[in-house]
């Protein structure tokens, strides 16, 4: 299990350097005037600016919340329950923890969540 928690660890290092590139992002972009008005005297660059504001406003939601994962995937194993389905107790296979680190129930329990 110990590989598993070094993968988180650097996972975890990975995404908190991440997040702290998107925040200096968004003080970039928040600094630019507040960007709107500027965009809509432009309406070719409209489009564009939008599109791009989206998409960083997901890739920054995706980021959060693999990195909540990780954290508490860490988590569970300080706490020691790191691998026990949070539903129904069970263990989850290792081969499932090493696919999905972060796997927080077991596959018949997160099949049963997803088909709600
Ligand atoms: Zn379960």
């Amino acid at each position: 299990m110990s590989g598993i928690k070094d993968r988180l660890e650097s996972e975890h290092a990975r995404l908190e350097a991440e997040v702290a590139e998107l925040d200096l992002n968004e003080r970039e972009s928040l600094s630019e005037a507040s960007g709107e008005n500027v965009y809509r005297d432009h309406m070719g660059d409209q489009g564009t600016a939008t599109f791009e504001r989206e998409l960083d406003m997901t890739l920054e939601e995706n980021v959060r919340d693999s990195l909540g994962a990780v954290h508490a995937a860490l988590g569970r194993i300080e706490a020691g329950t790191y691998g026990l389905c949070e539903r129904c107790s069970a263990q989850i296979p290792v081969e499932r923890l090493e696919a999905v680190p972060t796997a927080t129930m077991c596959i018949a329990c997160k099949e049963a969540d997803e088909t709600r």
